[in-house]
């Protein structure tokens, strides 16, 4: 999934969506969910411009169905567009928006229950990595954010395991973190939700980039990647799949 964050303007989007045909091609053949997360005012030209398989994410929504919530943008009106997918919890949401666990749960609920995917970030910051608590950070936002959430109904969840650290920074995590964070977050998975946890897909996310990503897609307990920079240019983006099948 690449993450747009506040880049690209419609023309931009739309330029985007009109070459990426033989891409999204690609990777249905090989059975991989691809797609991209634009900003809101991007949504309805990518849905409508984008090849049918692709799949199209929000970057955040409200868990309120309306209401008086100046400048936010319900699940509803996502449905609306034809959006099915949104990521939850990024750590630019949580750093720079104050987006708590708590509220997280409250928008992984609205859209599980939406029947929608939710693809909720979680990841320690530099100062708790370097202190050797991101297992204990990771096990807070798994555990805070999923609350109260049933076996039953988490099929459709996604997790990607996004170290802030290594976010727009170039610094990628080693694949020995990656995998041992990502498996770690699957243990926590079959805690709370035994064998449905099986179902979850995994991301990694932070400096993914078309040299690397086959290195973190064939890591045992990595099923996907979260790409920021590298999904912006039509070639990075058309080079992460290809260097991946
Ligand atoms: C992201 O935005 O989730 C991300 C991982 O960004 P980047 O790939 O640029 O590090």
């Amino acid at each position: 999934m690449g993450n747009w964050k506040m880049n690209k303007l419609i023309s931009e989007a739309n330029e985007f969506t009109s070459t990426i045909g033989p891409t999204i091609k690609k990777a249905t053949e090989h059975n991989i969910d691809i797609g991209v997360a634009p900003t809101y005012l991007c949504l309805d030209e990518v849905v409508r411009s984008a090849p049918k398989d692709m799949l199209v994410a929000a970057q955040n929504c409200h868990y309120e169905p309306h209401g008086a919530f100046t400048g936010e943008i319900s699940i509803e009106m996502l449905e609306e567009l034809g959006v099915n997918w949104c990521i939850i919890g990024h750590s630019e949401r949580r750093t720079y928006f104050n987006e708590t666990d708590q509220a997280c749960n409250l928008k992984i609920k609205a859209l599980i229950a939406h029947h929608m995917v939710p693809l909720y970030c979680v990841g320690e910051t530099l100062e708790q990595f370097e202190s050797g608590i991101t297992k204990e950070v990771v096990r807070r936002q798994v555990v805070d954010g999923l609350k109260d959430l049933t076996a039953s109904e988490v099929k459709n969840l996604v997790i990607a395991y996004e170290p802030v650290w290594s976010i727009g920074t170039g610094k990628n995590a080693s694949t020995e973190i990656a995998q041992d964070v990502c498996c770690y977050i699957r243990g926590i998975l079959h805690e709370l939700f035994g064998d449905a946890s099986e179902e979850i897909r995994v991301l990694y996310g932070g400096s993914v980039k078309p040299e690397n990503i086959r290195d973190y897609l064939t890591l045992p307990d990595v099923d996907g990647a979260l790409v920021g920079g590298a999904s912006l240019k039509i070639d990075s983006y058309q080079a992460l799949l290809d260097n991946i099948i």
